[in-house]
């Protein structure tokens, strides 16, 4: 089998192997690692179909993680994907009106990110042992939510490593902040900021290419990686449920085999939609990814007119994941419409750094004609929840309703009735304020806990155990912490 190798996305510099990719996060010149060829699927569709999530998970990634045994990455998935899920389909894909809502939250944390993180700390940890690395690995994340969460329980406890999560203190939902400072486990540490996501982000890049600290760390026996979705062990098992989509519609009879389907992406980050067209680029059959975002639109305004702009007001919407201006996995997107050219996408990320601004040529924006943006207002996201709801009782969260309602902009826009997947990334109950103000505004007074038992009445679902952990859950974490001290309560954490 044809060995993959990554490289960065802005420099030149020797390609290195899955293995390493996943233990460095990111690259030393500061860019991303990208495979070098996307590989090809080597099992049909037609024989995945109807297969369990593990087994399409398996034919999905050996094709990226080439220097893993099968043993190793079957070890890997089968310790991920159990019964931290509460179901056995890991991510079922549920008829809602005229689409698909592949829930992608059943795993510990009921976000998305649980589909990833789940596996990332089997996947650090084999490749530290392959690595001959010694040092213990100190995970850093920025989160805007539900990363951090996601994270901090796949780590916890995991032997040879530590993690530490920064949130933007005012940036989170009340559930999604309890859930990380409530915590346990001594490899543990959260600590909120004064600053938004992209601060926190920042912040995390700029120690990530600190060598002077890199130095004093390995010399304390620590070394860095990351857990963000600029990790490649993040995207790669983001695209086998795209895999695992286009197969429970084969099995159920729903597709032809070979026919397409779109998929509809809510969006921040752009490591979701990023991994769709990883698959698309693998061979599963996707016609169009539309990419959803909430009123921090940048990136809609990027597909519309090539310019890619940050500089604007940050929102602060009720789809907090979501609300981010710099989507660090576009520069995946933007490296490979350069032509693979390491130095016009540095150009680019240059720019982006120093003015918030770059415009791709006109021969570039062509390469994108798979994408299509849109976005939705806090309004619009709430008459999606409620009008779902009122027509057929089926409740979903705040952002995956960006996507609902992207979804039916595209349709009247372009008559499109190709079969369409949206990708359902949190449990409503996650989000229960803003879900339950959306049904109706009488909710808006009542206590967290009560509406989270109105919201299991109106939908007829089990509340989850994540929400049921943290009603009693006592706060673990207090560190609060100005943008530029990162450096130091780091420092202060691992006591060097
Ligand atoms: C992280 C997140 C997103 C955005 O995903 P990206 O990969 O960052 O684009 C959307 N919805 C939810 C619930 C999330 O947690």
């Amino acid at each position: 089998m044809n060995q993959v190798f990554y490289k960065s996305t802005r420099s030149d510099s020797a390609p290195v192997t899955a293995s390493q990719a996943i233990l460095q996060g990111l690259a030393k010149d500061g860019g991303l690692y990208v495979p070098e060829t996307v590989p090809k699927l080597d099992v049909p569709m037609k024989e995945l179909a109807g297969k369990p999530y593990q087994e399409v998970a398996y034919a999905v990634m050996k094709q990226f993680l080439t220097d893993f045994t099968e043993e190793e990455l079957k070890s890997c998935i089968a310790r991920a994907y159990d019964s931290k899920f509460d179901t056995e389909k890991i991510a079922p894909l549920v008829p809602v009106e005229d689409c698909y809502y592949l829930e992608l939250f059943h795993g510990a944390t009921i976000a998305f990110k649980d589909m990833a993180l789940s596996i990332l700390p089997h996947l650090m940890t084999v490749s530290a042992k392959k690595n001959g690395v010694k040092n213990e690995i100190v995970i850093l994340t920025a989160t805007s939510g539900d990363t951090g969460k996601a994270a901090l329980a796949g780590f916890a406890g995991v032997e040879g490593t530590k993690i530490i999560v920064f949130y933007p203190k005012d940036g989170v939902s009340p559930i999604q902040e309890k859930q990380m400072v409530t915590q346990r486990g001594d490899n543990t540490f959260v600590v909120g900021i004064h600053g938004n996501f992209d601060d926190a982000q920042n912040g995390v890049k700029a120690i990530f290419n600190d060598r002077e600290l890199e130095k004093e760390l390995d010399a304390a026996g620590f070394q860095f990686s990351s857990a963000n979705s600029i990790n490649i062990g993040r995207l790669v098992p983001q695209v086998a449920y795209y895999a695992y989509a286009y197969a429970q519609l084969l099995d159920r009879g729903e597709i032809a085999d070979g026919e397409p389907m779109n998929v509809v992406v809510p969006t921040g980050n752009f490591g979701n939609i990023l991994a769709a067209y990883y698959a698309k680029s693998m061979g599963v059959p996707i016609e169009k990814l539309i990419c959803a975002s909430n009123e921090n639109k940048v990136l809609f305004d990027f597909f519309r007119t090539g310019t890619y702009d940050r500089n604007r007001d940050f929102i602060l919407t009720s789809s907090p994941s979501m609300d981010i201006l710099i989507s660090s996995n576009l520069e995946r997107l933007i490296y490979k419409v350069a032509g693979e050219s390491a130095e016009q996408n540095a150009a680019f990320m240059k720019q982006l750094g120093a003015e918030g601004v770059y415009t791709l040529p006109e021969e570039m924006r062509g390469q994108l004609k798979d994408f299509y943006g849109n976005y939705t207002d806090e309004a619009g996201t709430a008459e999606t929840i409620r009008e779902v709801y009122e027509k057929t009782g089926y409740i979903m969260d705040t952002h995956t309703a960006v996507a609902a309602h992207v979804a039916k902009t595209y349709r009247k826009e372009t008559g499109d009735i190709t079969k369409t997947v949206i990708a359902s990334t949190a449990s409503p109950y996650k989000f229960t304020r803003s879900v339950m103000s959306a049904i109706d505004p009488k909710y808006q007074k009542e206590e967290d806990f009560a509406l989270i038992d109105e919201l299991s009445r109106l939908s007829g679902t089990k509340i989850p155990q994540a929400i049921e952990d943290i009603r009693s859950a006592p706060v673990l974490h207090k560190t609060v912490c100005e943008k530029d001290e990162m450096i130091k309560v780091i420092q202060s954490f691992l006591g060097v």
